[in-house]
């Protein structure tokens, strides 16, 4: 495990742990301009998530392919040199029904320090996908964040998964619901997640969306540390410049909401951290 109590926590951004590469066909910039970038704004760990290739062929517009994976974890192993920052070795696995033999398969046996768990798709729509934004126009929007929340629940049940990764996705372009609806949908899973021991992200990307709010709402984020859920930081990083977006703001919220601490991982064992000052 890392040893946490030499850290300077109060002078670091806490790690983060979700960071894409140009394997995604959507990134830009190398491992190193990355880790370059997170030394820039004080952070001492950061961790690549690039999504999870998907032998059947699934959104394979947004993901490396299973035969570029060795070359995904060359790539980040080639600037862990036991210097600062530490660079650990993630993935973000994509969750829809179908995709579960593979997951099964394949996710244990990789030498990964953190798993994402995240949901894109409902049924064939990629609905957080700017190009399919006109498909909310004509759904039922709490259908959509039932349906959707349902998914996030068999997601969990897998128990393959450390992290859920921008937990209230639907509401990346403003197609909110009442907070009474959110509640009842939300509470009976957040009990699930908190029994499977899974934390949930700080996703500070939704800053830089239409809705202008992390992921998840401080709504949530109280429902999420009253059943002491833990937290990670991750600012889905598509270049460089966007690693470490918006941390303080994210630390500061965390801490409205009560919590005193975040969780890290290293080769899939977690360990708490005070957040930093
Ligand atoms: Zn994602
Ligand atoms: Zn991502």
């Amino acid at each position: 495990m890392p040893d946490l109590n030499n850290k300077t926590a109060d002078t670091e951004l806490p790690p983060d742990y979700h960071i894409h590469t140009p394997l995604c066909k959507h990134a830009t910039g190398t491992p190193a301009d990355y880790r370059a970038a997170a030394r820039s704004v004080r952070m001492g760990e950061l961790c690549f998530t690039d999504h999870a290739p998907d032998p059947s062929g699934y959104d394979l517009k947004h993901r490396m392919t299973i035969l570029q994976f060795p070359s995904y974890v060359l790539m980040v192993r080639s600037i862990q040199d036991g210097g600062s920052p530490r660079v650990l070795l993630g993935i973000e696995a994509d969750y829809y029904p179908g995709a579960e033999p593979f997951l099964r398969d394949w996710l244990p046996h990789q030498p990964f320090d953190v798993v994402l768990g995240s949901v894109h798709y409902i049924n064939d729509w990629g609905f957080d996908n700017p190009d399919n934004l006109y498909v909310w126009d004509s759904v039922d929007v709490k259908g959509v964040w039932r349906q959707y929340f349902s998914l996030v629940r068999s997601l969990v049940e897998l128990r393959l998964f450390d992290v859920i990764t921008h937990f209230d996705l639907p509401k990346k372009f403003g197609h909110r619901i009442r907070d009474t609806d959110l509640k009842e949908m939300v509470q009976p899973l957040l009990d699930r997640i908190a029994k499977a021991g899974m934390a949930i992200e700080i996703n500070t990307s939704g800053w830089r969306r239409k809705v202008a709010e992390a992921y998840p709402s401080p709504l949530i984020l109280n429902l999420m540390r009253e059943r002491g859920i833990p937290i990670t930081f991750g600012s889905d990083a598509h270049a460089p410049e966007d690693v470490g977006y918006a941390f303080d703001k994210a630390v500061a919220l965390a801490r409205e909401a009560g919590y005193g601490h975040f969780r890290r991982y290293c080769a899939r064992q977690s360990s708490l951290c005070p957040l930093p000052a």
